[in-house]
């Protein structure tokens, strides 16, 4: 299926991720029914009737009307204005248990790839190692526990997979229920 999408830098698979879906619905915004529209995260102090296109998304006229991010600022440190301002108004969130926050690398905001499980993660080594050091900073002193938390990844608790957009390394948080 090749579909004429905007590109998003951070988000380069919004379909993948699920933030993209295909519907008739019309966008809040601009009014148009382009065939697809935005199914994750809108934070704004307005009411928003309805969901937005992507082209609303990429231009940044949905954050920008209804004064809104689709993702906080929270872990976004570290990057330029431009980067944080892309990330969190012009570019798709996702869906999480959490509120979703984006990951860092080589001072840039990393590509969102996805919610992923154990055989996923374990693909990218770097990503888990990530991942266990987290686990033990937030209090897992139990390498057993630790490694059972990690191969039952999508019981209660899902990783977030990001790889940067610079050195290509992949990174990825957990996400609790
Ligand atoms: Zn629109
Ligand atoms: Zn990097």
């Amino acid at each position: 299926m090749s579909v004429d999408l905007p590109f998003f830098r951070y988000h380069p698979d919004p379909l993948a991720s699920g933030s993209i879906r295909a519907s008739a619905e019309s966008c809040a915004c601009c009014g148009r029914s382009t065939g697809w529209i935005y199914t994750a995260t809108f934070y704004s102090a307005h009411e928003v009737s309805g969901r937005f296109c992507p082209w609303c998304i990429a231009d940044g006229s949905a954050a920008d009307r209804f004064e809104g991010e689709f993702t906080d600022s929270y872990g976004l440190d570290g990057v330029s204005d431009d980067v944080l301002h892309e990330v969190t108004r012009r570019t798709p969130g996702f869906h999480a248990w959490q509120d979703p926050h984006w990951l860092v690398h080589c001072h840039d905001a990393g590509a969102f790839v996805g919610e992923v499980g154990y055989t996923e993660l374990a693909e990218h080594p770097e990503a888990l190692d990530q991942l266990r050091a987290d686990l033990r900073m937030d209090g897992c002193h139990d390498e057993s526990q630790v490694e059972r938390l990690l191969t039952h990844l999508g019981d209660g608790m899902t990783a977030m997979l990001f790889r940067c957009t610079d050195c290509g390394v992949h990174l990825a948080y957990a996400d609790a229920s």
